[in-house]
């Protein structure tokens, strides 16, 4: 006759990484079931992506009512957005409204960096090491971690010695930075430094732009919302969220099934001019498929795409600048602008191409180039981000058998469906890698992502099981399935974090594709998830560590 022991209870049943965007809608959920959970953010409040991106010009190139969440009539009823594509103030704005509304604050702890999350195999749960020295132990921990959230630095010499001002556009300051007279250096030309180029070009005394890849980009066409339009916005929420859930990019612009050849030329251009005088992704998401997978059809339309920006940069050498070589229109995410290019037509705005002279380093006074040195006030940085692992990389997981994160994926992404590793029993990441959050409108992904899992956490409890973790296998088939995608895709070729490139993150450089996003769109994605859960929760193994401890001493 043995004596059965309680395994001891952790501090939480869930903790949650993070309160951007999708730690918010997590900690809501799991609050109305009255979990025993907590939110733990490195940052001093909510909004990940919007408590953080301050520059001048952040803002959606979702729609700002295809963004918001969904999950409530009355959030959806009372909040009237007043743009098209709301800027950052705004953003924060909601998502800090959602927080009052929904009473979540009170279970976020801010300026709590997690450092560690290790995996007690004999307790069976995790171990968490906070920045401000506590321990806390959850038997759920769940990565709501952000896409992009850990800002990358070129590698340059010289980079402490500059006198001026320097940042990275992820960390703005908070405080207005008067930049007006000032001599502006912007480094980098992805999706920030175009905001950031088209919202500051009339604000500053100089502004030197320094490009190593072109970026294709096209108008975002923003709009004021008033009170008209946001009725009519509200009346078709139903309708939108529908749309939403039935496009592969989680947006209300669907793609032109039609086939790209068959459609004659005349009508593929009236349809594209159609499309770039058009709010939002449209040019890009309700343009023909074979811009995604067949190189003719990409160069036709990037051809396209380069007669516009000839026809908007006045000056012939700058235009030619401009235009990308290395890749076409739509392989890598498309930066959507509002007077970018018109930027280059200002005789403040001055265009240094490196690849006439690449960055050498950082001089005390501003930036040297192999050709020349240049002087600064201040020095932007918009150089992009260690995408989607990162964020883990910081933080030293470790799961069965002490096996750090980290080194698993260095030898190769594996996940199953974005939301399990194996070896990482009781981790679930609503929008990790390889799901398909990443490659949609990012909120839309976000709520899948989280019910879903909440789906899975009910069903844990409701058989008793406290410990669930995917098989090898499964993880197996669900990688294979992610790198497969990328093979008939025109994106497989472009230097962009759809491919995990990053020039300033060793081992991220160019050469090797990671296979960081699930490529074929929100309904595939969504019914892959469906059929594990019909399934019973199929290639997930369960347990309950009363019932094994139990066993162990019996
Ligand atoms: P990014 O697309 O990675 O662009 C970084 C830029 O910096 C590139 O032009 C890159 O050049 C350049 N760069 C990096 N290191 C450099 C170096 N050492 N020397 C010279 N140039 C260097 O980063 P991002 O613009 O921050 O955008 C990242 C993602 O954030 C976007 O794709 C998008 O998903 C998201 N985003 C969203 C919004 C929105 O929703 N409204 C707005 C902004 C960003 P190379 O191309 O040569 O590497």
């Amino acid at each position: 006759m043995s004596q059965t022991q309680s395994p001891p209870t952790p501090d939480y049943e869930v903790i949650v990484i993070g309160a951007g965007v999708a730690g918010i809608y997590q900690i809501k959920r799991l609050a109305d079931l009255g979990v025993n959970a907590t939110v733990l953010e490195a940052a001093g409040g909510l909004g990940g992506t919007w408590y953080n991106n301050r520059y001048p010009g952040a803002r959606f190139d979702s729609e700002s009512y295809t963004y918001g969440y969904s999950f409530s009539k009355e959030l959806l009823e009372e909040w009237h957005w007043k743009e098209a594509f709301s800027g950052q103030p705004e953003n924060l704005r909601y998502l800090n409204h959602v927080g009052d509304k929904f009473d979540l604050h009170k279970y976020m702890q801010f300026n709590c960096r997690v450092d560690a999350a290790h995996w007690d195999e004999d307790q069976n749960f995790w171990r968490l090491s906070v920045s401000d020295g506590r321990t806390l132990t959850c038997r759920f921990v769940i990565m709501a971690l952000g896409l992009l959230s850990i800002p990358t630095l070129p590698r340059l010499e010289g980079m402490a010695d500059f006198k001026g001002r320097s940042f990275h556009t992820f960390d703005w300051p908070h405080e207005p930075v008067d930049l007006s007279d000032k001599k502006v250096a912007i480094i980098g030309t992805g999706a920030t430094a175009i905001q950031v180029i088209g919202e500051i070009a009339d604000k500053v005394g100089e502004l030197t732009v320094f490009q190593r890849r072109p970026n294709w980009c096209a108008p975002l066409n923003n709009y004021d919302v008033d009170d008209a339009e946001m009725d009519r916005i509200r009346k078709r929420y139903d309708e939108i969220f529908e749309t939403c859930l039935r496009t592969p990019g989680g947006f209300e612009h669907e793609p032109d099934r039609r086939g790209f050849f068959e459609v004659p030329r005349e009508e593929r251009i009236a349809m594209w001019d159609r499309l770039y005088e058009e709010p939002g992704f449209g040019i890009w998401l309700q343009n023909f498929r074979e811009i995604f997978t067949d190189e003719d059809a990409n160069a036709e339309f990037s051809e396209y795409i380069a007669d516009r920006i000839r026809q908007r940069v006045e000056d012939p050498e700058t235009a030619e600048k401009l235009i990308p070589r290395d890749h076409g229109f739509g392989v890598q995410r498309v930066p959507l602008e509002t007077n970018y290019l018109e930027a280059y037509n200002r005789p403040n705005v001055h265009l240094v191409d490196l690849n006439d002279g690449p960055l050498e380093r950082v001089t005390e006074t501003g930036l040297r180039t192999t050709n020349a040195d240049y002087d600064f006030d201040v020095i932007i940085y918009a150089t992009g981000f260690d995408a989607m692992t990162g964020a883990h990389d910081r933080i030293d997981i470790r799961g069965v058998g002490g096996e750090r994160l980290r080194d698993k994926w260095r030898e190769r992404i594996s996940t199953c469906l974005g939301v399990f590793i194996h070896g990482y029993p009781n981790l679930l990441m609503p929008n990790g890698p390889q799901s398909g959050s990443a490659s949609t409108n990012y909120p839309r992904g976000i709520e899948t992502g989280v019910d879903w899992c909440m789906d899975f956490l009910e069903h844990l409890w409701a058989h008793g099981y406290d410990r669930a973790e995917v098989t090898a296998a499964e993880a197996e088939r669900w990688t294979k399935h992610v790198e497969q995608m990328y093979e008939v895709m025109l994106m497989r070729k472009a230097k962009s974090w759809f491919t995990g490139y990053n020039s300033n993150v060793e081992g991220h450089e160019e050469g090797t594709i990671r296979y960081l996003v699930y490529n074929g769109g929100m309904p595939k994605y969504r019914k892959a998830l469906n059929d594990v859960a019909e399934a019973g929760y199929k290639g997930i193994t369960f347990s309950n560590s009363a019932d094994s401890i139990a066993e162990k001493i019996a």
